[in-house]
Order: structure tokens, then sequence, then C-alpha cells
């Protein structure tokens, strides 16, 4: 028995793996009881989390099967992470299609949680440019699926949190960019209207755009916010040193060391920097814009033994503002914040996935130190007002949805239950599924 832990370190329950690396044997008997694939481990909550049964490890689905420079189409198996592929893309002038705010996750992980980047207002989510992939049953059958073949198991399994069997590879397509430079350019605003009225602005013109707030400076519809818009600089822009780590929390901390009153420092210097540099195109590495968490290694250590919860929801654009100004006034009443707070408005590609998280709307991110009861009662309050403004929450950042959340904003869930292996099951599943009868 080994641990295998969630990226939010919150709640641990002992995880049963099977060796840290399962590559071509038959699956476990589903005797052994239920079994979920599990890649890199930066899900948050417990998407990846079995408790009741085992974790199948893709770290030893490592190897590449095909890469055509011509096409930029890559065929790896599912535990290939997708720095591994920018390393073999990027000199060759080819990029993820959409790329989330981490490299360190897997190619499996990435297609069971659909995952969207800053670009998805172009791009869609990464399931838009999965071209196939196959499917590892428990019964030991292997299912190719693509948009043309077995199309349905391939809607249920992108963004189907692993529940519907193991993807052993896949091929997707990569882009084509001309630099891995961005020309970044940095706006203040003081409201969610601004915000919006941002990305209406910069939506066709630039490819990547993503909002940061000060959330203790949240009062009455207002805040101190950075926009932040990119595109490719010219091939010309001189330099690609790629981005290196700043620095790594090498162990778990005791205590929580992310204090209000440090957050409270940090943000305001972060908002203080934004705006000194507002007006100018800086040009930086794309690795260093798309990816800043990934500089500091470990930092989810920083939260000490009890860990960290985030909560991310989308609401639809109509009820965006309402809704989120309602979420920033309940966490102002319970006094608690956050440094990391992120607004993102998605496009309006239809979804890839049936449980597929990216909609329309306005997406919001943020991460809370957790508190005990606290944190929990604020999350029932957050959760009750995406819900009441018809908004959802996102499974891969989630760990305390309950099943009526989960249905409100997944009306349509049980169109995945026939493609769920019976032999598969994830902590997230048993909890937001209890008490429906399946
Ligand atoms: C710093 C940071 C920033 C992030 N930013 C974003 C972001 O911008 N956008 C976004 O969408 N997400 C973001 N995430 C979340 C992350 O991209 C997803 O949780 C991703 O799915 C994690 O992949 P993983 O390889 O770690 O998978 P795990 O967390 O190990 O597993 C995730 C799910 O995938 C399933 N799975 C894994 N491998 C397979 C396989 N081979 N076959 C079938 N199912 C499989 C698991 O069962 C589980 O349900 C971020 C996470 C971090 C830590």
């Amino acid at each position: 028995m080994s641990e295998l832990q969630t990226w939010g370190r919150y709640r641990r329950t002992p995880q049963k793996s099977i060796d840290h690396g399962w590559r071509d044997a038959p699956l476990p008997s589903p005797s052994l009881g239920t079994m979920l694939p599990y890649g890199q481990g930066r899900s948050y909550g417990d998407v990846a989390q079995n408790s009741g049964g085992r974790l199948v490890s893709t770290r030893n689905l490592d190897r590449f099967m095909s890469f055509d420079s011509g096409t930029g189409r890559v065929r790896a198996e599912s535990g290939v992470r997708l720095c591994d592929i920018l390393e073999v893309a990027t000199p060759l002038g080819w990029y993820l299609a959409v790329a989330p705010g981490t490299q360190f996750v897997s190619l499996g992980g990435a297609i069971a949680n659909d995952v969207h980047g800053k670009n998805h207002h172009r791009a869609g989510t990464f399931g838009h440019h999965v071209l196939r992939f196959e499917l590892l049953r428990s019964d030991g059958s292997r299912l190719l699926c693509s948009r043309d073949e077995h199309p349905d198991w391939f809607a249920a399994t992108v963004g189907g949190l692993g529940l519907t069997g193991l993807v052993t590879w896949a091929e997707i397509s990569l882009r084509r960019i001309r630099s891995t430079r961005v020309d970044v350019e940095t706006i203040p605003f003081a409201s969610l209207s601004e915000y919006l009225a941002l990305c209406d602005s910069s939506d066709e013109t630039h490819e990547y755009t993503v909002g940061w707030f000060d959330c203790f400076s949240y009062h009455g519809g207002r805040f101190r916010g950075l926009f932040t818009r990119a595109n490719h600089a010219d091939a010309s822009t001189p330099g690609t040193r790629p981005a290196r780590a700043l620095a790594n929390v090498p162990f778990e901390l005791p205590l929580n060391v992310v204090r209000p009153v440090a957050m409270r420092m940090f943000n305001r210097a972060y908002h203080r920097l934004g705006r000194a540099h507002a007006g100018r195109v800086a040009t930086m590495p794309l690795d260093r814009f798309l990816y800043p968490l990934d500089r500091i290694g470990h930092w989810n250590r920083l939260y000490g033994k009890l860990g960290f919860l985030q909560l991310q929801c989308v609401i639809p654009l109509e009820q965006a503002r309402s809704g989120i100004e309602e979420l920033l006034d309940r966490i102002a009443a319970a006094r608690q914040g956050t440094f990391l707070a992120v607004l993102k408005r998605f496009g309006a590609h239809p979804p890839c996935g049936i449980l597929s998280f990216p909609r329309s709307g306005v997406t919001l991110a943020l991460d809370f130190p957790y508190r005990g009861d606290a944190t929990l009662q604020l999350f029932d309050a957050l959760h009750d007002s995406v819900r009441r403004h018809g908004g959802r929450i996102y499974p891969a950042k989630d760990a305390c949805m309950t099943a009526a959340t989960f249905e409100a904003g997944y009306p349509d869930w049980r169109r995945l239950e026939p493609f769920v292996d019976p032999a598969f099951s994830s902590d997230f599943w048993a909890r937001v599924t209890c008490g429906h009868a399946k």
C-alpha cells in the first residue's frame, strides 16, 4: 500500500496502488475491488482517489509511439506528460493546442478531465484536439475511439473522469506556433463589468486572455484586478530560453504558511507591479506565461498538513455578474480570502464530452487554505450560490460538492452511466452519485 495523493492534500485517505506502474498486464481482477486510473495526481480533489479500491498508476505508460512533424500529430501512451510532448514538439515549431495551467499532467489525465486553458475562447478544450485513443475495459476488451469510431464512447471518455476504462494511448493534434515567446499586455480593471468589456475587446484579437484580482480588495462590486492578454511574438523575436523553476518546496510544512496577512501583502504588491506595467507590452517565454505556478515546485506544500480546497465554477454569462458578486460577498463576509483568484470567460464551443466542465460563461477559480468546518461551511454557501445562478463546479478541482449540487450542474450526468465500467469507481463518483439509484 502506498500513498498517491491529491494536489490539494485535503482529507487524505490511504490509497492502494498497483506497484506504482502498470504496463501490459491485464487490469486487476474486479474481484479485488474497484479500480481507477491515476495519472500525475494534479487534480486538486478526489477525482483521482479511490479509497474503497485500487489506483492504477499510468506512470509506466510513458512511451511515444509516433510524431509527424509535418502535420503535428502525436501518438503517445497515456502516462506521457504534456511537458514531455512539449520537449519534443516545441523545437519543431509545434505546441499544445490547449494547455492547462500546469504542464506536469499526463495525457490520460488531460483527456479524462477535458482540461481547458487561457485560450478556451479560441481553441475550446483539450478534447477538441484529441483525434483518437484506445480504451481498455476491465473485461479485457479494447475499444478504438474517435469521432467516427465508437463516437459515443469517445464522448463518454473525454471528460469522463477515468470511469469508462483506462486510456492506454491517445493521438492528438498540435498547432503550429511562430514563436515560443509571447507579447503580453496587462490592463487594470476594477469590476466584473470592466473585466467582461476587456474580454469583448480582446477575444477576437488575442490568443490568450485571463483575469486576476485581489480577493481581499473586493467591496460592493469593486476590486483591484489585472487583465492579461497575449499573442505569440514574431518569429524574429530573439531568445527562446525555456522558463526555469524558481524554487521548490522540498517537504510538507507542518503549518499553513499562506496566512491572510501575507496574502494581502502579496496581492497588493502584485497589483502594484501589474499597474506599473500597464500599457506596455512585455515579451516573455510562453511557458512562463502559461504555467506561472510551475515555477515553484510542490507549491501545494505551503498549505501545510491540512492542505487546501479550490472552488472553480462556471456561471452562464447572463447570470455571471450577480453570481460572482454574490460569491465574493459571501467570501468577504466569511473573512476568508486567497491570493489565487482567477477569472476566465469561456467561449461558446459545444462541449466535447458528456461531463466536460467548460460551457459558455465566466469561470472563477479561488484557493482556500483548509481551516476545518469554517471552510466547509463557506463552500456549502458558495456551492449554493453557484447552483442558484445556473452554474456548475469543476470536478477536477472539487473535494466536497454534494450529490444535489452535482445533479444541478450536470443534469445530463446519467448519460454517462451506461459507459461507466462496472469495475471502476472513484471517491468523487461515490460522493456525487450517493443517494441516486444506479
Ligand atoms: C497548478 C495547476 C494548474 C492547473 N490548471 C488547470 C487549468 O488551467 N485548466 C484545467 O482544466 N485544469 C487545470 N488543472 C487541473 C489539471 O489539469 C487536471 O486535474 C488534470 O486532469 C490532471 O492530470 P493528471 O495526469 O495529474 O491526472 P490525475 O489527477 O492523476 O487524474 C485525473 C483524472 O484522470 C483520470 N485518468 C488519469 N489517467 C487516465 C487514463 N490513462 N485513462 C483514463 N482516465 C485517466 C483519473 O482517473 C482521474 O479521474 C491544474 C492543476 C494544477 C496543479
